[in-house]
Parts: structure tokens; C-alpha cells; sequence
């Protein structure tokens, strides 16, 4: 009996696990959402994310599939290289060689992918930047990071590319979860916007879908925070597009559900600030949530394929 090949894909995000059995061509077979394990050591929560994948390894068998392949898709500055997580704040974790401890667990090879890169490499194959070689995948949620996608292939450079999130921005001095003031994460990504608005008015909203609604309804308190937060982050986006050519901006995270709101500012920003050159398009993502989960499964594809052609 011949068998059709498979990989897992699992993206351990801040709240939630997502995890997909993928074939071929993108077509997924199954998937699940699992609780991120949350204040646990490290060993906990690798005996977890490795549990996750038993569990769905089994679930392939019992579909007849064959697993080629396994990547898990993780937040922070992360070496795909090496496999190793050099640092996760969300997670609680500092340098941890993840591949290498879930590798052991599962007794098979596990890939590591970071959840951005990954992300940013989903949008631009299917969804809102195909067929672009040079894009900018930016994810505004809890904290800021970017995808830099060159030549059709995000960069990397041992886990460091695309940490704009504490770049400080000019003029301004809230605190930083780092310690510092100004950076562009403590303006614009969405707890801030949520944080900086319930600072001003004194009223607690839910996040920053609700200061956009607030900002729609006509709200100047509300206007005020998403044009300061907006002008920080089309300052940071433009200098990166002017340095990689970037012909799209795809904006993703929690904050990409403000759509227009946010993508109209943003492109004026873009434009005022290129000058002579080229402003990108900005866009928004299409694949919600699934993003990483659609990039770690690409990115076990393409190791299979690879080793498979060697
Ligand atoms: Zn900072």
C-alpha cells in the first residue's frame, strides 16, 4: 500500500497552539488549537509543544498519511539555522536549541521557524503579496516585528532581521516592556494604542480594535493615539522599504483588523516620507492566524524536498 506524504505544521503563539497536518500543495488535512502553555520551565513547556505533536502524528497515521517532515513555527529572535531560540519574552524562555530538545523527544527531526518569518513567507506565496519578490510583512499585535522578504525569501541573519519593535521613535518617552523609552513598540503596537488611550481618557477599553471603532465614531482622544501610533510606525516602515526596495507592505497582527484605518494613514506616511523614491503599497493580510502555521508547513516542504534531491 503506497502512502501519501504529509508534514506538521505548529505555530506556538501567545495564547494559542494552531497546528495543521499539511499535504501537498498546501491542502490541509487536519487541524487543531491547543492551549500555549503558560508560566511553565522550559522542560514543561517542550514536554507540551512535543505531546501537540505526538498527538498529531498519530492523528496522520490514523489518516494513512506518512509524515516527511515536522516545523514549529515559535515567537522571539529565533536562529532557524542552529534551531535554537536565542531569546522568547512571551514565552518566558531565554536561549533554548529547540530543535535539538524536540528533535530527542519526538525521535525524529523538528524544524524551527519564527512565527514572523514564517508568517511573512505564507502572505507572500498565498496571500496578500503573491507574485511580489520584495515585500514587508509587519505583525502589530502584543509586541512589533517584521518579515523582510528579499528576492522571494525572508532574510534571517541568524534570527536578528526584522526586530524593529524596539527602534526608538523621535519624540516620544513612554516606557518600554525592555526599559526604555520611546521605542516603537510602546506607541504603536495594539496594547499600546489600547494602553495609551485608556492613559488619556481614563476610560479602559478592550484593545485597539476598540480605539479604531472609537477613532470611526469620531472620538479625538482616540484620533489623537492612532495618529501618533501611526506616524511611529510609517516613520520605522519607511526607512525599512527605502533600504530593501520593498514593493508591498503587508500589514498583519491583531492590529490589521482595523483595515483601512489603518492602511490609508500608513500609505500617506509612506508616501511622505520616500520622498523621490517609490512608496510601497500597503496592504493587509489575508490569513489571519493561520499565517505561521501555512509558513512552518511550507518551510517542512521545502526541507523534504530538499533533502529528497540531494
Ligand atoms: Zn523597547
Amino acid at each position: 500500500m503506497t502512502t501519501t506524504p504529509c508534514v506538521l505544521a505548529l505555530d506556538v503563539g501567545g495564547t494559542f497552539m494552531k497546528g495543521a497536518v499539511v499535504g501537498r500543495e498546501g491542502v490541509i488535512r487536519h487541524e487543531m488549537r491547543a492551549p500555549t502553555p503558560q508560566r511553565v520551565s522550559v522542560g514543561q513547556g517542550l514536554d507540551e509543544i512535543a505531546g501537540q505533536l505526538r498527538s498529531m502524528l498519530e492523528l496522520a497515521r490514523d489518516l494513512q498519511l506518512e509524515v516527511v517532515g515536522v516545523c514549529v513555527a515559535v515567537p522571539g529572535i529565533v536562529d532557524e539555522a542552529s534551531g535554537t531560540i536565542r531569546y522568547a519574552a512571551s514565552l518566558g524562555w531565554p536561549e533554548v536549541p529547540v530543535s535539538q530538545e524536540l528533535s530527542s523527544r519526538l525521535d525524529r527531526q523538528v524544524l524551527i521557524a519564527h512565527d514572523v518569518r514564517a508568517g511573512g513567507l505564507a502572505e507572500s506565496r498565498v496571500g496578500a503579496s503573491v507574485g511580489v519578490r520584495d515585500s514587508l510583512f509587519v505583525a502589530v499585535g502584543t509586541g512589533i516585528s517584521a518579515a523582510l522578504v528579499v528576492d522571494g525569501s525572508p532574510v534571517s541573519a541568524g534570527g536578528m532581521a526584522g526586530e524593529i519593535g524596539h527602534v526608538t521613535v523621535p519624540d516620544q518617552a513612554t516606557t518600554c516592556v525592555c526599559g526604555r523609552h520611546g521605542c516603537l513598540e510602546s506607541v504603536a503596537s495594539a496594547s499600546a494604542i489600547a494602553r495609551a488611550y485608556g492613559d488619556l481618557s481614563g476610560t479602559e477599553v478592550a484593545g485597539a480594535v476598540e480605539v479604531a471603532d472609537r477613532v470611526r465614531a469620531g472620538d479625538p482622544t482616540a484620533a489623537a493615539v492612532w495618529e501618533r501610533a501611526t506616524d511611529a510606525l510609517g516613520a520605522v516602515l519607511a526607512s525599512c522599504a527605502a533600504v530593501l526596495g520593498s514593493q508591498v507592505v503587508v500589514v498583519g497582527g491583531g492590529l490589521s483588523r482595523a483595515g483601512p484605518l489603518l492602511v490609508e494613514p500608513l500609505t500617506r506616511r509612506l508616501i511622505d516620507r520616500m520622498g523621490a523614491a517609490p512608496a510601497p503599497r500597503v496592504v493587509s493580510a489575508v490569513l489571519g492566524d493561520a499565517a505561521g502555521c501555512l509558513g512552518a508547513a511550507m518551510l517542512a516542504w521545502r526541507s523534504t524536498d530538499a533533502r529528497t534531491h540531494a
